[in-house]
């Protein structure tokens, strides 16, 4: 049988068949996966083929197989550096959730989230909530961001949770897909996802920071189906996402762009910093790229892992 992971809970794992129906299964014996190591072999979002067993009566799986995946995202231990912990696997797409207030949600942010989200191949869009709240001033600010996201191919939606408006918008990008939504704590995704589906209490504000601490693997995931055919991965106290491995020439290509500008450079290890006859500091100085996009870029290369990662930030 196959079937889907909606929960894990280290040993055991909730997996749905595409009639619907759910098994509690579990893996026998050493089970690698190849490519990332990770301290979880199977999480959330994986597609896995199992065999059924009586357990104490009970029809219980064991997984034998996990097919590929289309993407991760993962969280890097803080502790123990070389682990990762897969948080989830094949989404289809990410909501980036982004207030200019209340809290605050700085460019720098969103572009280290965009950054991860590219490097781990996951569509983002951007939500920019509680445009009920704001001001003329604080508006032109929204539609100066999206103009800046848009133009390099992100799409950009001002909703506001509370009013329910463009929630419509939204709902309708999730039908269909497996998503998942991020950014600030604050920002308002617990509210956007009450919006979305009533009956649904997510568990996204339970675990704060503090208890996040040293004990992070024991955060799970889990997957739910809403009721217009369409999934959210609720992720419980996890803001971001970490970049298992990123070299400095390596981060343009995750700057769209600076990835299309590239060729055009007179170097072709360009890291569009001091290098002459560089493409990218041209289109800089035309304005054809932000200025906090590209203040961004040379935060990530210039500063160590931790200027890239999204998911041990604090607001
Ligand atoms: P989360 O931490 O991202 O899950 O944020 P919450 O959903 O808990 O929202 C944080 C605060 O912002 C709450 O007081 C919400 O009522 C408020 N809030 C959320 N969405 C909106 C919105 O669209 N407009 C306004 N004015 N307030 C909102
Ligand atoms: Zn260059």
């Amino acid at each position: 049988m196959t079937g889907k992971v909606y929960k894990s809970t280290g040993s055991w794992y909730t997996v749905k068949t595409e009639l619907g129906k759910a098994y509690e299964c579990r893996i026998k014996g050493k089970f690698r996966i190849k490519g990332i190591k990770s301290t979880n072999p199977i999480a959330v979002g994986d597609i896995v083929d199992f065999d059924l067993e009586t357990n104490n009566k009970e029809e219980t799986g064991v997984i034998h197989k996990i097919h590929d995946r289309k993407n991760v995202i993962v969280r890097k231990s803080v502790n123990l550096s070389k682990q990762t912990h897969v948080i989830a696997s094949n989404l289809d797409m990410v909501f980036l959730m982004i207030t200019i207030n209340n809290p605050p949600t700085l460019t720098s942010f969103i572009d280290r989230f965009l950054v991860t989200a590219e490097a781990y191949s996951i569509k983002t869009i951007l939500l920019f909530n509680k445009i009920d709240a704001y001001d003329k001033e604080t508006l032109d600010e929204v539609r100066y961001l999206a103009h800046i996201y848009r133009e390099i191919g992100y799409e950009c939606i001002g909703v506001s949770a509370k009013t329910g408006k463009n929630v419509d918008k939204v709902k309708a990008l999730m039908e269909g897909k497996v998503s998942m939504f991020s950014g600030h704590s604050g920002v308002g995704k617990s509210t956007l996802v009450n919006a979305i589906e009533p009956s649904l209490n997510l568990k996204t504000k339970e675990i704060s920071s503090q208890h996040m601490q040293g004990q992070h693997t024991t955060t799970f995931a889990e997957m739910y189906d809403l009721s217009f055919n369409a999934s959210i991965v609720d992720t419980p106290g996890i803001k971001g996402f970490g970049v298992v491995d990123m070299d400095k020439e390596e981060v343009g290509d995750y700057f769209p762009e600076i990835f299309k500008l590239k060729q055009d450079c007179k170097f072709n290890n360009c890291l569009h910093v001091k290098e002459p006859k560089c493409a990218v500091k041209a289109a800089l100085d035309n304005d054809e790229i932000a200025f906090s996009r590209y203040r961004s870029y040379l935060q990530i290369i210039e500063g160590d892992e931790e200027h890239y990662r999204t998911d041990n930030w604090d607001n």
